[in-house]
C-alpha cells in the first residue's frame, strides 16, 4: 500500500464507471511530511551536529527537509539542538509561538530532552517545559544519522495526524512563558 495507501482507500467507483476521489487527510499529511521546513536555530554543541546533517554527505533533502528557514514565521519544525538556559527559555517560547501551525518540535540531544548533564539552577530540564515535543533524540550529541532517524519518526507521526485538530495549540507550557 505505501504511505498513500489510505488515500487510495478513498477511491470509489460510482455507477456509470466513473471514479470519484474523496477528500483525504492522507494526501494533506503526505504533503506536510514531505516538505518540512526546519528553523535555523541552535543553542549549544548539538547544533554543530544539526549543521552537519545539512551537509551533502547526509543529504537531508532526501526527506524534503533541507530548506532551513531564517525566520520562525517561515518554518514548521523547530529542532531544539542544545542546552536551554532559563535566560534563553522565553525567547525559545516566543520563536515557537511565531511559527505558523501546523508545527512540530524535535528535542535533539540529552540537554533538550531532559537537561542532560546540567542539573543546575540555570538550565531548563527539557524542552517539554517550554512547548510540546513531538520527537526526542537522546545522545550527547546525537550524530546526524540519529537526527535523520528522528526526522523519519516525525514523518511517520505526521502521517497519523488528524488534520482537523492540528491547527490548535497542543498544550500550554508547563512552566516557562514569555516574560517569565
Ligand atoms: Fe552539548 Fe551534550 Fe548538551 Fe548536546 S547534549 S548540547 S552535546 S552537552
Amino acid at each position: 500500500p505505501g504511505p498513500l495507501g489510505k488515500l487510495f482507500a478513498h477511491v470509489e467507483k460510482i455507477p456509470g464507471g466513473q471514479i470519484l476521489i474523496g477528500w483525504s487527510e492522507a494526501l494533506v499529511n503526505w504533503g506536510r511530511k514531505s516538505s518540512l521546513w526546519p528553523m535555523t536555530f541552535g543553542l549549544a554543541c548539538c547544533a554543530i551536529e544539526m549543521m552537519s546533517t545539512g551537509a551533502s554527505n547526509f543529504d537531508i533533502d532526501r526527506f524534503g527537509a533541507g530548506v532551513f528557514r531564517p525566520s520562525a514565521r517561515h518554518a514548521d519544525v523547530m529542532i531544539v539542538a542544545g542546552t536551554i538556559t532559563y535566560k534563553m527559555a522565553p525567547r525559545v517560547r516566543t520563536l515557537y509561538e511565531q511559527m505558523p501551525a501546523p508545527k512540530w518540535v524535535i528535542a535533539m540531544g540529552n540537554c533538550a530532552c531532559s537537561g542532560g548533564p546540567f542539573n543546575t539552577y540555570s538550565v531548563v530540564q527539557g524542552m517539554d517545559e517550554i512547548a510540546p515535543v513531538d520527537v526526542y533524540i537522546p545522545g550527547c550529541p546525537p550524530r546526524p544519522e540519529a537526527l535523520l532517524y528522528g526526522l523519519m519518526k516525525l514523518q511517520d507521526k505526521i502521517m497519523q495526524e488528524k488534520i482537523t485538530r492540528r491547527g490548535l495549540v497542543k498544550n500550554e507550557p508547563r512552566g516557562i512563558s514569555q516574560g517569565a
